[in-house]
């Protein structure tokens, strides 16, 4: 066991009441682990009070109920961060009103929170961090959490296309002790409709390419109504560009009407995007970024500056050979 899990194991038994949180805008990755790990510990002590929270998103419901509790009322509890490496971008909580603070992350490092920061940027996804506490510490797994934990390292790893050995012995591991029939939860994440594969057709038709590899769309308002999709499903579909010879890097800009700013999703499977977008009020990971823009006109200094990096990454290549 690492000594990180055997901290958190120990912190996670003294405490009765333990809050469990994610980053804002979840996918299932936050979703899933923070409802796994939720779970978990209820299994294991049922005595203790353990809430999953933040904004629930309806196509994630799958995945279990989050819990609603009034923040600043538990000072005694302890808070698990899950999936976020900077305290804006925490929904739901004040970091300032817990006893305690536990951070367990895949991203690279941002902002210190908590008196322990478990952080593995080897590691595909937090499901798969979450796994490998509840295998080390000998909790277990029923069948909801060992779904929900598959499932968010699935949609995290790009199908274990982003995974280690570790990862497929991790997955081996919690499908063999737990049963579960990975053919059955699959449809979960993959079964799409038919006006979704339109309008994927749609953002394919209209991508922007540059000679240097970059590809961009912005997605209006308009356009989401024709396919009757929402601004969200423009965000996800982002990942379904990947492996297109012309393109190395590419963004989709849709625009989120609640917060008033333009959501910015960038992947690549050559250049390092993630210094680009913390300098346009983003961040993430070195293949796999997103930005929050207020100014329309900001987008086209993010897409130059990716399109900058493209071309820096192709000369690199070349010099190589
Ligand atoms: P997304 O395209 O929303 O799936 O995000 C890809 C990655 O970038 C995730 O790991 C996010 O945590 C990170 N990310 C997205 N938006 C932001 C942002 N505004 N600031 C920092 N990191 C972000």
């Amino acid at each position: 066991m690492n000594s990180k899990i055997r901290a958190i194991e120990k912190r996670i038994k003294e405490y009765k009441t333990i809050v469990i949180a994610r980053h804002v805008g979840p996918d299932p990755d936050a979703i899933a682990s923070q409802i796994a790990l939720r779970d978990a510990i209820k299994l294991r002590f049922p005595s203790k009070e353990v809430y999953a929270v933040g904004t629930p998103v309806n196509k994630f419901k799958s995945y279990g109920n989050l819990d609603k509790i009034e923040d600043g009322k538990l000072s005694d509890a302890l808070l698990i961060v899950l999936d976020c490496p900077n305290i804006v971008r925490i929904d739901g909580v004040d970091i300032n009103n817990y006893k305690e603070i536990i951070k367990i992350d895949h991203h690279p490092f941002e902002d210190k929170m908590g008196t322990i920061e478990w952080i593995d940027t080897n590691s595909s996804s937090t499901c798969e961090m979450i796994t490998e506490f509840l295998i080390s510490a000998r909790y277990r797994a029923n069948k909801a959490i060992a779904e929900n934990l598959f499932l968010g390292v699935v949609a995290d790893s790009d199908r274990f296309l982003l995974s280690s050995a570790k990862t497929l012995e991790l997955m081996a591991v919690l499908i063999k002790n737990s049963k579960i029939d990975i053919s059955e939860i699959y449809p979960r994440l993959y079964l799409r409709p038919l006006n979704e594969v339109r309008f994927q057709a749609y953002i394919t038709e209209h991508l922007n390419v540059t000679k240097n590899g970059f590809a961009s769309l912005r997605i209006d308002k308009k356009i989401i109504e024709k396919y009757g999709v929402d601004a969200g499903t423009a965000s996800n579909l982002v990942n379904n560009f990947n492996h297109i010879q012309e393109i190395i890097c590419w963004a989709l800009v849709s625009y989120d009407e609640k917060l008033k700013l333009f959501k910015v999703n960038i992947r690549s499977r050559g250049p390092v995007i993630n210094e680009v977008a913390s300098k346009h009020n983003g961040g993430g990971h070195a293949k796999a970024s997103g930005a929050r823009i207020k100014d329309s006109k900001d987008i086209e200094k993010l897409f130059n500056d990716l399109d900058l990096e493209c071309k820096k990454y192709k000369e690199d290549q070349k010099k190589l050979k």
